[in-house]
């Protein structure tokens, strides 16, 4: 009897060995996906991804980390690389075939995180590509910010790139074409009867292009034609500065193509063409063309000199008429030509009065907008 208990006893016993042995083995079996299914919960992540992550090892670098797209796209590619990590975990997602490819590859040239969101916010596919073809270049992101980065020159600038000048010189110079020689990189200008119209040594007017509304100026006020608005302005201005007790005359406005390029023969066959580019532009490549620019006389009937009173009253209040001195001292290597005292541009009021304030360059400022 007490033989039979027994016996009884230790298949009780086994029974409950045998059950436990049975659900340990089902919870083991099931763990990793019981455990994944609550893992993606709290994370984000897909089921698949966290056993990725779980087999990599990595799961615990990024359990507090918010969810990324990025890192769960990338891990199951070809461009994986552990080392970037914490990359991933900041680089927001694109839906964009070459994403992944590129992302890698701006990481291997030494792109940060905020680097690689900064250009793909603001950056075309182009330029991408030429981030990947050139150096490391260090200060992508801040360049990218400065409102008149323009984003067809981001090659020039990089090969532009130096230490001793800050981003800003760097954008404005490649952005007016100094990076390339003068008169080369010549680009057509569109809008040529535009009152603001930039014409120098890197944009060029048409031969046959005369402004719409030229005016001679009025013959007390000495010689030349300027366009109807400029024309207006520099009677005001001579008006004004005749009340002052001080006289300045036209002395030459307007210059068609044709005078211009005659003007600018006869200079070469003088001084040769080197020496003649630092004073007299090429045809099609004057202010003078627009129709918008006046060389000024003083009260003796010679080109303004920097000694002469007119020349101080002149740089104290043309800007209150509309006219910027064009081609300042210190500035030849922007503007291209020496300096010249008695040269004034019409660009109207707000303009010349910005332009004043800043100290620039009719040139730089173009290059600002
Ligand atoms: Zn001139």
């Amino acid at each position: 009897m007490a033989r039979k208990k027994k016996r009884k006893l230790s298949i009780k016993k086994i029974s409950i060995v045998i059950f436990v042995i049975i659900t340990i083995s089902i919870i083991t079996v099931n763990f990793d996906s019981i455990r994944n299914v609550y893992l993606s919960k709290i994370s984000g992540y897909n089921k698949e991804s966290i056993s990725v992550f779980i087999e990599n090892d990595i799961y615990k670098d990024i359990k507090n980390h918010e969810y990324s797209k990025t890192l769960e796209t990338i891990i199951n590619t070809e461009y994986y690389n552990k080392n970037y990590l914490d990359e991933y975990l900041d680089i927001v997602f694109v839906e964009n075939e070459n994403f992944l490819q590129n992302t890698s590859l701006l990481l291997d040239k030494g792109y940060s995180s905020n680097d690689i969101n900064n250009i793909y916010d603001k950056l075309t596919e182009n330029s991408i590509n030429v981030l990947i073809n050139n150096d490391y270049f260090k200060d992508i992101t801040n360049i990218i910010s400065i409102n008149y980065f323009k984003e067809d020159k981001l090659e020039r600038y990089i090969n532009y790139y130096n230490e001793e000048d800050d981003l800003e010189t760097i954008l404005t110079y490649v952005n007016i074409g100094l990076d390339n020689g003068y008169y080369t990189n010549v680009i057509e200008i569109e809008d040529q009867n535009n009152l603001l119209v930039l014409v120098n040594k890197y944009n060029k007017l048409q031969n046959d292009f005369v402004p719409k509304d030229l005016e001679t100026i009025s013959s007390k006020y000495g010689n030349g034609s300027l366009r109807k608005e400029a024309r207006i302005a520099f009677e005001e201005m001579c008006a004004a500065a005749k009340d002052d007790g001080i006289t300045i005359y036209g002395g030459s406005g307007y210059r068609s193509y044709s005078h211009q390029l005659r003007l600018y023969n006869n200079y070469v066959a003088i001084d040769g063409k080197i020496e003649a580019d630092t004073y007299s532009a090429r045809a099609g490549h004057s202010e003078h063309q627009t129709g918008l620019a006046m060389d000024i006389l003083n009260g003796r009937w010679s080109f303004i000199d920097d000694n002469d009173k007119e020349y101080t009253w002149l740089v104290n209040n043309s800007y209150k008429y509309g006219f910027i001195l064009r081609y300042l001292e210190g500035k030849e290597e922007i503007t291209g030509y020496m300096y010249e005292p008695w040269h004034y541009r019409f660009v109207g009021v707000d303009v010349a009065k910005e332009i004043i304030q800043l100290g620039i360059t009719y040139d730089e400022y173009v290059a600002k907008k």
